[in-house]
């Protein structure tokens, strides 16, 4: 028996044999050389024949350890990618950021002494792909759009799917469509098996942690196979700050490396910070401290603006009005949020002013050579980029200044020194709200012993973390929580709809969201009219997909091209987005008395009392903030002689008002407004303006941020794209569902009704609402427990118009029958009881009586 084996397997060797196929490949003797250095190399055998034997590969191993460049080059070296071999489709590559996919087909191209039309990368708006391209880097959000085209992936001989611990939601997503791609190419008859070459897929890590790919049997049948390249990982001593600073970590990232590169023997700093403009301000003021041109170090020199040399291009104007228009095309694709993060970058926390003090403090007479300082973020240009990987000037130190991407996605050369904020930007949403923020917050604990290790490749190293040991132990999370679960996930429900994929439930996401919330947001995007009722996408859905706004508010944008009202609703949406801009009493005086209780009781209960002067200033900047927000009514009032109907015609009213100020600081103040909200909100207005014209050829929306007032008509079509983002959060007055109708002369105590809860909810008091007579119907931006449900952000609706934006909500009867529009509950739905009144085209607004 031994020897029959023994016998076959020489067969099967044999056959293998004539197979083989090898690609001569031209390198110069420098890239053979660093080639050999990588640890990857050493496995090139192991992971080939493990690729040859299995359809799915898992491969992990230390960012540096050759991954990225390298695995292209073994499959295209075993004739992946040459059409008179048994795996003649090319052989893609896909990256979470576009940065990466850009300059990895550079650098392996480079390697490769291939041209780029060979080695290609594409990015939404860019690409080098040719007929002639073999191997082929892009983003993972544009292989999973060739998915919905081309389901099999046929063009394709490899997918290689890398950084997949960094778990993005497009990488998850992928991942599990690509499990649905391999087992329909197996229930293939064997005529079509016959016509379409086999696919290998491999899937690279930077960490262990894998066995949300590997022991999931709905994702893969079979474990694949893992492959732990042998990373030579020099020792990292890790230094703890003895206390964590509570504001400026700037700052202290400046002590640090000022320390470091005065005190300590030769090594690349590498720093890592959040963000684009915390990334620009440390530059800026080392560059000034230790200018790379020793000539020039002479403290009245150094005082002055660094000249615009190459090196510091991306402070210049020119350069960041480029950077912006990066910015939008990202947005406009709805890819690479990675990217989009290190620009959304207006945050309280770091100023230029302590470090400048700081400075002062540095003795002169302390000799440094000169220090070679390098920013690196997503969107910097791809020459600029690539410097980091070159060595620096004669003499001189390298820092790099660089965001996330430099955890794993490039590794830069000669570092020894690691300097740590310990943060990151993270994209988060309510849950309830559906409202996403953008976040500063302690990165995990996998993290930061990657952050360390990019310290020890060349040699032992050190990380200088700014933050303690305590923090560390007891607030960080012991791994980063995968995107899907930070993201509202009817966004992406809907993204994975317009890709085709119909039954999410039996998705096989790495890490599934909740069923019950899968299901609630199916429910929602129902409701919203994005999905029809066999859970279809409509081609409203499809439109509103092209958005990278919560959908909700990409319906509000469609919609809103009507009337002209495009800019206003650019305007709301910016604001729903960013939040509530008002100042809140406890930003006044650190209590929440915010909280849904009843705030004219409250100034009742303080006027009794016997007050000290700080008290009163409070309660006299209180009662200021009321009447201030009551301007912005009558603001209302007076261009269209309504009473007020909307808190979130609250804000387009501030928008606008703050436009008109210029956008001044004092605007803000005197209006009890935040500053940075307003920023944020200028901002975004001009992206997603941006955005609709790249979307919408047709539609011609003006850029100017300074918008005329409203018209009546234009309020009131205002309020129906409102009701129409917000169907499915209609609110009716409980004794009309009783179907007893009573007159009020208060809010107070009124009790409504919803669709999404059985509880009665009520007018919140901070609502322009709440002095008025109670309407019959609202649509509510959130809902808010405290000792009852308040609802807020509430806009006065019109029944008449349920049947025309909600009308799959809705049940229609004889207006003989039923004179009086009803609502009613009935299982969890609300039932809209209304007369007909049917419009010619399903997404134009109800007629409005002038
Ligand atoms: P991994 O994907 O495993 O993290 P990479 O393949 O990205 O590793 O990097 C392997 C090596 O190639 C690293 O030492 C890195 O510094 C080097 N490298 C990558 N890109 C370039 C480049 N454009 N120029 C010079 N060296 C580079
Ligand atoms: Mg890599």
């Amino acid at each position: 028996d031994g020897l029959d084996i023994t016998v076959d397997s020489c067969i099967e060797n044999a056959k293998h044999a004539k197979k083989a196929f090898y690609v001569p490949v031209k390198r110069s003797q420098e890239i053979q050389l660093t080639r050999m250095e990588l640890p990857i190399c050493e496995d090139e055998q192991a992971i080939m024949e493990a690729i040859s034997e299995n359809s799915v590969v898992v491969i992990c191993g230390e960012t540096g350890s050759g991954k990225t460049t390298q695995l292209p080059q073994f499959l295209y070296e075993a004739g992946f990618g040459n059409p008179e071999s048994d795996n003649p489709g090319i052989i893609g590559i896909t990256q979470p950021r576009r940065v990466a996919a850009m300059s990895m087909s550079k650098r392996v191209a480079q390697e490769l002494s291939l041209d780029d039309q060979r080695v290609s990368y594409q990015i939404r708006y860019d690409a080098t792909v040719s007929s002639k391209t073999v191997i082929k880097f892009m983003t993972d959000g544009v292989l999973l759009r060739e998915l919905s085209g081309d389901f099999l992936l046929s063009k394709y001989s490899a997918i290689i799917i890398d950084e997949a611990h960094e778990r993005s939601l497009n990488t998850d997503i992928l991942i599990g469509v690509i499990s649905r791609v391999l087992r329909l190419r197996k229930e293939l008859s064997e005529e079509d098996k016959s016509k379409i070459k086999p696919l290998k897929i491999i899937i690279m890590s930077a960490t262990l942690r894998i066995s949300d790919f590997t022991q999931n049997r709905r994702l893969f049948d079979i474990p694949p196979p893992v492959i732990n390249v042998n990373a030579r990982q020099y020792p990292v001593s890790i230094h703890f700050n003895k206390r964590t600073p509570h504001t400026n970590y700037v700052t202290e990232a400046f002590k640090k490396i000022c320390k470091i590169h005065t005190r300590l023997p030769r090594g690349g700093i590498l720093v890592f910070m959040t963000g684009q403009n915390e990334i620009s301000i440390l530059c800026k003021k080392l560059r000034n401290k230790f200018p790379s041109d020793r000539t020039h170090r002479n403290r009245t020199v150094i005082r002055e603006e660094p000249p615009i040399d190459e090196h510091n291009e991306y402070i210049h104007k020119g350069y960041s009005d480029r950077i912006v228009d990066h910015e939008i095309e990202e947005l406009a694709m709805g890819e690479n949020d990675q990217d989009y993060l290190d620009h959304h970058d207006d945050f309280d926390t770091n100023s230029e002013d302590s470090i400048t003090e700081f400075e002062n403090d540095v003795l002169d007479n302390e000799y440094a050579g000169p220090l070679y300082v390098l920013p690196l973020y997503s969107l910097l240009s791809t020459r600029a980029q690539m410097r980091v990987f070159e060595p620096p000037p004669e003499g001189a130190r390298l820092c790099v200044v660089a965001t996330n991407i430099a955890e794993t996605s490039l590794t830069i050369p000669g570092v020894t020194y690691v300097v740590d904020c310990g943060k990151v930007k993270e994209r988060r949403y309510n849950a309830s709200t559906g409202v996403q923020s953008y976040v500063i917050d302690w990165i995990s604990k996998a993290s930061a012993d990657q952050r360390a290790g990019r310290a020890g490749r060349t040699g032992p190293g050190h990380c200088y973390r700014l933050y303690s040991s305590a923090v560390f132990n007891d607030q960080f999370q012991q791994f980063t929580v995968p995107e899907i679960h930070r993201t509202p996930i009817e966004g992406v429900i809907l993204q994975m709809k317009a890709m085709n994929i119909d039954t999410v439930s039996n998705f096989p996401f790495p890490t599934p969201p909740d069923r019950d919330q899968l299901k609630k947001a199916e429910k929602l995007l129902r409701y919203i009219g994005a999905l029809d009722e066999n859970n279809q996408i409509t081609s409203l859905g499809r439109a509103m997909a092209t958005f990278p706004l919560a959908p909700r508010f990409s319906k509000m944008l469609i919609i809103g091209q009507q009337h002209e009202c495009l800019p206003y609703v650019i305007a709301i949406v910016s604001a729903l987005s960013v939040g509530d801009p008002f100042i809140k009493d406890y930003h006044l005086d650190g209590t929440d008395s915010d909280d849904g209780g009843d705030e004219d009781e409250l100034v009742d209960y303080v006027q009794t009392k016997e007050l000290n002067e700080i008290q009163k200033e409070i309660i006299f900047k209180k009662e200021r903030r009321k009447l201030m927000r009551k301007k912005f009514f009558d603001v209302q009032k007076k261009h269209s002689g309504l009473d007020p109907t909307s808190d979130i015609l609250k804000f387009l009213n501030v928008v606008g008002a703050y436009e008109y100020s210029g956008g001044n600081e004092k605007f803000c103040e005197d209006n009890f407004v935040r500053t940075k909200a307003m920023q944020e909100i200028h901002k975004l207005r001009g992206q997603i303006t941006k955005i609709v014209q790249a979307n919408c050829q047709e539609v011609d929306v003006c850029i100017d941020p300074k918008m005329k007032p409203p018209s009546a008509i234009q309020l009131e079509a205002l309020r129906q794209i409102i009701a129409a983002g917000f169907i499915d959060q209609v609110a009716m007055r409980k004794d009309l569902v009783d179907g007893m109708t009573k007159t009020f002369s208060s809010t107070r105590g009124i009790a409504y009704s919803t669709m999404w809860t059985n509880e009665d909810v009520f007018i919140h008091p901070s609502s322009v609402l709440y002095h008025g007579k109670p309407p019959d119907f609202v649509v509510y931006q959130e809902l808010q427990r405290t000792n009852k449900v308040w609802m807020k952000g509430i806009t006065i609706i019109k029944p008449e118009w349920l049947s025309k934006l909600g009308k799959s909500l809705c049940v229609f009867s004889k207006p003989k029958e039923l004179p009086t529009p009803k609502l009613k509950r009935n299982d969890d739905e609300m039932i809209a009881y209304v007369t007909p009144c049917f419009g010619p085209k399903s997404w134009e607004l109800p007629p409005i009586k002038v």
